[in-house]
């Protein structure tokens, strides 16, 4: 007896057909994502309503978009199938997909329609044919009321995004344009959270509905670590500021409370020299593509964002949602953060808060059923660090550039004194002092308290120490860390945030070094004098250690007055915090490097 095998991919193991079979692989898709796998058989399988709770970013819009390309009749010019989607970015690339999977299917017509473009020309479109059309609620109810199209005859409706459609106030045209379709057709429901609404849209017009949840209802993606960083109000803006400088390579939205702030926080970013930009309901609709268009090319890093406006924004490869103010309504945090981490990438929502907010953090926990780690803004000298190994490493991956090779001659003869190390000493100084200078003296963001009750305070584990040597002992932060490493016997690793002030410092440990820490300085001497190691009173609760407070930087300042060294902006007003909201800050430096680095 011969055995033979028929190799089949995990697609055509769905019952997938040939057709779609063919432009997934076009599209490179190896293997089905969960919401596919869970949604594509039952669809597939027979004429069902269902209820599938996936977040953007799992791959849902294959999982309806599949199935309702199989079951749809492309020789009749009916339309029989109807998407409904909360916003036109949304509803464009639901058809660009649609189209992608659908291209081996001759005579299959996906129509879009949404506001702010020709009804005439959706109208157009339609009567040419269109099996499948895609909408947005208030235009589709526009055309109905007009007309212009016929959706009395289609077998399957899908609610896309149901929650935000909801949220948008469509809960009216929803109603009336479902009540325009036949009773025995199918729909599918897709929704990232299960709002009281959602459920209700459910119940009215849906019949039995099969269930499948992709994670847990209202939570957010698995891919998504939640932080949050507790700040004075005041310091906010230099707080966003800092999260960025500490992430060179971010891509990220940035989402606030109202058009202004977010019109505020974008002009204040690009005044600062980011390339960031506001993306808000004030903007014309062809303002609003042109900024999505330079955010997904890559040429703004910083999208500063309502809620209303970034919804539908489907951008892969998002590396960080910063929530610059928690939303009014805490379900919207899950809309946020799931715009990072997608497509099976890791992503990381950050949030904002001042003291009085950090309770609001519990509430948001609650419903993305998953723990926010209480994180610290960079200090300057952090920032300096990853800045200047980013841009090290830049200048390890930089291709070379030969045009180069014939001023070299000239160019040795001007360098050949110096070793290697001096040379690299110098390049850095000519690129970085600047950075440097800036950052490091700057202040302590960080609002003490605002601790949840059974939270340590250094939520990453270490403990912050208080050491009686500074500048004028002639230390900076490197060779202070040098210093301590040697006489802890530390690794690199387990020292952090070395903080060098003027005639005092502070350091990081991880917290099971504490012991060692305080034995060894216990009795220590250096140059006669006493060196005199304490717990800093920020670094939580007393584990039986001396405590000393930590002013923090130097907008504190020691001896209690008000430093205002900062960089100074040529030009520019001399703010009393180097990072006060507008001014200038050193991360410019970085931020030109970057821009130049991006037109390249
Ligand atoms: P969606 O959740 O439908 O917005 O999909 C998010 C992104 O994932 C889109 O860019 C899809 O093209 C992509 N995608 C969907 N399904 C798969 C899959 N099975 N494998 C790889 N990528 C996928």
């Amino acid at each position: 007896m011969r055995l033979i095998f028929i190799y089949m991919n995990k697609f055509e193991e769905l019952g997938l057909g040939e057709a779609i079979i063919k432009a997934v692989n076009d599209m490179g898709f190896e293997t089905p994502s969960e919401v596919q796998e869970k949604a594509i058989p039952i669809l597939l399988d027979k004429d069902t309503d269902i209820v599938a709770l996936a977040q953007t970013g799992t791959g849902k819009t294959a999982a309806f978009g599949f199935p309702l390309i199989e079951k749809i009749d492309s020789k009749s010019k009916i339309t029989q199938g109807l998407i409904l989607s909360p916003t036109r970015e949304l509803c464009l690339q639901i058809t660009n997909e649609l189209k992608n999977y659908s291209k081996y299917i001759p005579g299959l017509r996906t129509v879009a329609i949404y506001g702010g473009a020709s009804i005439m020309d959706q109208a157009k479109e339609i009567k040419r044919g269109a099996q499948i059309i895609v909408a947005t609620p208030g235009r589709m109810q526009d055309m109905i009321n007009r007309k212009m199209v016929d959706i009395t005859n289609i077998d399957y409706c899908i609610l896309d995004e149901a929650d935000e459609m909801l949220n948008m106030g469509f809960y009216e045209d929803i109603s009336a344009i479902l009540a325009d379709t036949p009773k025995e057709k199918s729909t599918w429901l897709f929704s990232a959270t299960m709002p009281r609404e959602v459920s209700t849209i459910a119940k009215r017009f849906m019949h039995d509905p099969v269930e499948i949840t992709v994670g847990h209802k209202n939570t957010g993606s698995e891919n998504v670590s939640h932080e949050y960083y507790v700040v004075n109000s005041r310091d906010r803006y230099a707080a966003l500021k800092r999260l960025s400088d500490a992430n060179p390579d971010i891509f990220s939205v940035v989402f606030c409370r109202t058009k202004r702030d977010t019109q505020k926080v974008a002009e204040n970013l690009i005044g600062d020299g980011y390339n960031a930009a506001a993306l808000h309901g004030d903007l014309s609709q062809n303002q609003r593509d042109l900024v999505m268009k330079s955010f997904r090319n890559r040429q703004i890093q910083m999208l500063v964002a309502t809620d209303v406006a970034a919804r539908g924004i489907d951008v892969n490869d998002i590396t960080h949602v910063i929530n610059y103010q928690l939303p009014d309504e805490i379900e919207t945090y899950t809309h946020r953060s799931g715009r990072t981490g997608r497509a099976g990438k890791s992503g990381v929502s950050m949030v904002i808060v001042s003291k009085s907010e950090v309770r609001k953090i519990k509430s948001v926990e609650r419903i993305i059923k998953k723990s926010f780690e209480k994180k610290e803004i960079p200090s300057g000298e952090e920032i300096c660090q990853v800045q200047l190994f980013h841009l090290a490493s830049d200048i390890g991956k930089a291709e070379i550039n030969h045009e180069i090779d014939s001023y070299l001659p000239s160019i040795n003869e001007v360098l050949e004194e110096f070793s290697k190390e001096e040379l690299i000493k110098k390049f850095f100084s000519v690129e970085f002092s600047r950075f440097h200078n800036y950052y490091k003296k700057s202040r302590d963001l960080n609002a003490s308290g605002g601790d949840r009750e059974g939270d340590s305070y250094n939520s990453d584990g270490s403990t912050r120490y208080f050491i009686n040597v500074g500048e004028k002992d002639g230390f900076d932060w490197m060779t202070l860390k040098d210093f301590l490493k040697e006489v802890l016997e530390l690794g690199g690793d387990s020292l952090s945030r070395v903080d060098v002030k003027e005639s005092f410092s502070f350091f990081n440990t991880n917290s099971e070094y504490q012991e060692r820490v305080l034995s060894v300085f216990e009795d220590f001497k250096m140059e006669g004098r006493k060196v005199n190691v304490e717990i800093s009173k920020d670094s939580g609760r007393s584990r039986g250690g001396r405590r000393r407070r930590d002013n923090g930087g130097s907008g504190g300042g020691f001896k209690g007055k008000r430093r205002s060294d900062g960089f100074k902006p040529k030009g520019k007003k001399r703010f009393d915090s180097n990072e006060d909201r507008g001014s200038r800050s050193g991360g410019d430096r970085g931020r030109d490097r970057r821009k130049r680095s991006d037109r390249r």
